[in-house]
């Protein structure tokens, strides 16, 4: 069962409430997907063993032949060539590796090279956690490329948990789309309640199934609770407002180290999913 834990909202303890179910778990795949600013690593402190160059292809031109690249211009739907005569300006970060300027340039002036645009780690967490993160290279732009990779790597025979990256764009629907089930921690907050709703139409469309986790339970106002109740959308948990969990998140500690109580709220949570999803 593969359980994807998103949030519309950054910063709303999506990492926190990933950690939680992996550490009540115990024997499980966490994959980190959130590839721009990974920190699930922080929390887990996995033994990593392995790390794999992400890279893809970029063209490079050879301007000293004179020849004309204007046929590469014309073709780069992404403009990431502008030619000039017989010069070229690329733009790397534009460039999605299509190989089609190489098609169609003169032949033997545009060349190919490996870019490298992140990493791949792989570690383990005792007692059994296997544990997978991307880190995009900084100034890459190509995180869905980094996230392709990670879903090469899921383990479809274990439980999975996977730490998604906030908001509710490509990259989000990357990390949820494998998933059996969706958790969406908000907090009660205008903010909150706002990408909640957009993150409920996005699994909507995917037809994934989810529950809500509100977290800082006690700020803000009851709109979050008045939206899920009219909605019929359940609540799976209340994490409170605690100045208590920050100081221990703030250690890299998770809510299972600042009370074991909360891991068998999270156990239920798991029971809870695994017979929705069973049924469905
Ligand atoms: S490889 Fe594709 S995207 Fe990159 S510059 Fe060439 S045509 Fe454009």
């Amino acid at each position: 069962m593969i359980i994807s834990v998103a949030s519309g909202k950054g910063g709303t303890g999506k990492t926190t409430v990933a950690v939680a179910l992996a550490k009540s778990i115990s024997y499980c795949q966490f994959i980190d997907y959130d590839v721009e600013a990974p920190n699930a690593d922080l929390f887990l402190k996995p033994d990593i063993k392995h790390i794999n160059n992400i890279t893809i292809k970029q063209p490079y031109f050879l301007t000293g032949l004179g020849k004309s690249f204007k046929a590469c211009s014309d073709f780069c739907h992404y403009n990431a060539v502008a030619a000039i005569d017989n010069k070229v300006i690329f733009f790397s970060e534009l460039c999605h590796g299509c190989g089609g300027c190489i098609l169609v340039g003169p032949e033997g002036s545009v060349r190919e090279r490996d870019i490298k645009i992140g990493e791949i780690r792989k570690g383990f967490c005792p007692p059994g956690i296997n544990f997978l993160m991307g880190d995009l290279q900084p100034g890459s732009m190509r995180t869905t490329a980094i996230q392709n990779e990670l879903e090469k790597n899921i383990d479809h025979d274990n439980h999975v948990i996977i730490d998604c990256p906030p908001g509710n764009s490509c990259s989000m629907v990357m990390a949820v789309r494998s998933s059996d089930f969706c958790i969406l921690v908000t907090e009660p907050t205008p903010f909150g309640l706002n990408d909640l709703i957009i993150s409920i139409d996005v699994l909507k469309n995917l037809k994934i199934p989810f529950g809500v986790i509100v977290n800082r339970f006690g700020i803000g106002n009851d709109e979050v609770f008045k939206y899920c109740r009219s909605n019929n959308i359940k609540i799976l948990l209340k994490i409170p407002n605690d100045i208590e969990i920050a100081k221990y998140y703030s250690q890299g500690l998770s809510l299972i180290d600042f009370d074991s109580l909360w891991k068998n709220k999270f156990v239920c949570i798991i029971d809870e999913i695994e017979k929705e999803v069973s049924v469905k």
